[in-house]
């Protein structure tokens, strides 16, 4: 599933490849891809830019509407010049006047695109915590949100409306760089781990962001190209620690968690 960095990724790519392009159609090729429950008319605007909010994508639009996107597990955005209609799995696609298309690609269809007027607040974004690359994600405000929580800091991280674009790949780097073990309580974090977290939120992050993701099992940004962070993973789907202890794989509210039991406490 894409995180933060995979999202940005596409975010950058989307601005390099679709600004400024007349919208000429828009088509649903699958049931509840492509969701418009005000009727909004898109055609003859153009998107002026696309920005990223947690893991969602919001095209803006020089007209009164904008769209919300999330990939979720499997989604992808691809601009091609000609579109193939045998091409499998398209789920949306908007047509551009210069004949290019963005097609909206997703093969197990939990991902959307939310036509909203542009000054809509959806919900889903006002109830997100803050941006980890931002400095309103500091010492204070984890500090703060741990305080009382009893719930493993693995699914405290992973909780969106805390902080805003973690999934299963990015927090266990982090809790392996902190040394800190995802089965740990919360309120039970020490000042000075709390600042490792956030430290390795941070850095973790701008680097993934900088390899263009990471690419486990699919993804691939606009271009088609794989990210590269994987190659930067110390314990998601690792087998064996540079210390030389096995990675231990967990499951934590369904999801995997991996450590190592020698260096994370
Ligand atoms: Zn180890």
């Amino acid at each position: 599933m894409p995180e933060l960095p995979e999202v940005q990724t596409v975010v950058n790519s989307l601005n390099e490849l679709i600004i400024g392009k007349e919208i000429t159609s828009i088509e649903e090729l699958h049931p509840r891809t492509l969701i418009n429950q005000k009727n909004i008319n898109i055609i003859g605007s153009k998107i002026i830019s696309v920005n990223r909010r947690g893991k969602y994508l919001i095209f803006v639009s020089d007209g009164d509407w904008k769209i919300l996107a999330h990939l979720r597990m499997t989604g992808k955005f691809i601009i091609v010049k000609n579109y193939d209609k045998t091409e499998k799995h398209i789920r949306a696609l908007i047509r551009f006047s210069d004949d290019s298309y963005l097609l909206f690609k997703d093969v197990r269809t939990f991902g959307f695109m939310e036509i909203l007027k542009a000054n809509d607040k959806p919900n889903s974004l006002e109830k997100l915590g803050p941006e980890p690359l931002l400095k309103s994600f500091n010492k204070k405000y984890l500090t703060e949100k741990l305080r009382n929580r009893k719930g493993s800091i693995k699914t405290i991280l992973l909780n969106q409306h805390i902080i805003a674009g973690l999934g299963n790949i990015y927090v266990a780097e982090i809790l392996y760089k902190a040394k800190i073990s995802p089965l740990r309580a919360g309120n039970s974090l020490k000042k000075n781990e709390i600042d490792l977290i956030v430290k390795y939120t941070k850095s973790i992050l701008k680097k993934a962001i900088e390899k263009n993701g990471t690419t486990i099992i699919d993804f691939s940004g606009v271009d088609q190209k794989s990210g590269e962070f994987q190659n930067f993973l110390h314990v998601y789907q690792k087998k064996r620690c540079k210390c030389g202890n096995p990675i231990i794989k967990i499951k934590q509210a369904g999801r995997s968690s991996f450590y190592c039991e020698r260096c994370q406490k």
